[in-house]
């Protein structure tokens, strides 16, 4: 009997529930007329940012594309005469992508980043093989002051080594002989 009791309480609550229901107004959100405005770690469509200086970011380390479950991560490294390396090439193939975040979570210089864009649906598939130019903007996204190159301590035209931004001195390893 208590059982019973308590499967028709149940019962009456679930029908409480649904009884509000009926007289809130309905939220429907009218896509693509209104589109959410989607949080800025959401993770969509991929691009190659640039330190705040302008230059490119992505010094072709090959982390990013090493770290990728699904490999779809392709470059090709080179190096500039000052000693600052890039990618002559970069490729992402979103056929395979899986929005994983991976790669950024991997990139040392913040290059190499997730939007919210997830308005890129296309029917030929070999379209969605994006090269450097596709992926590369003319902005920091959303790591707005991070310049890999103030404190990595490679010899570039920002500075020797030890003159990047919290460095130390470079030590004499001899100093430290008896
Ligand atoms: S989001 Fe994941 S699957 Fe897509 S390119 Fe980055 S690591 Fe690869
Ligand atoms: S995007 Fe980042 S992790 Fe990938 S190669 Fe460039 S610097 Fe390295």
């Amino acid at each position: 009997m208590e059982s019973a009791w308590e499967a028709v309480k149940a019962l009456a609550s679930g029908f409480a529930v649904t009884f509000v229901h009926l007289f809130r107004k309905p939220i429907t959100e009218e896509y693509p007329e209104y589109k959410r405005p989607l949080p800025a770690r959401s993770r969509a469509r991929i691009i190659l940012t640039r330190d705040p200086d302008g230059g490119e970011r992505c010094v072709a380390c090959f982390l990013c594309s090493a770290v990728c479950p699904v490999s779809c991560i392709s470059m090709e490294a080179a190096e500039r005469e000052d000693g600052r390396r890039y990618a002559p090439w970069f490729r992402i193939n979103f056929a395979r992508c899986i929005y994983c975040g991976l790669c950024e979570e991997a990139c040392p210089t913040s290059a190499i980043q997730l939007t919210p864009d997830y308005e890129f649906c296309k029917q030929d598939i070999l379209t969605f093989v994006y090269e450097k130019e596709d992926l590369l903007v003319d902005h920091q996204g959303k790591d707005k002051e991070y310049n890999f190159y103030k404190y990595a301590g490679i010899v570039t035209e920002v500075g020797d080594k030890g003159e990047h931004m919290r460095e130390e001195k470079p030590v004499d390893v001899r100093s430290n002989l008896p």
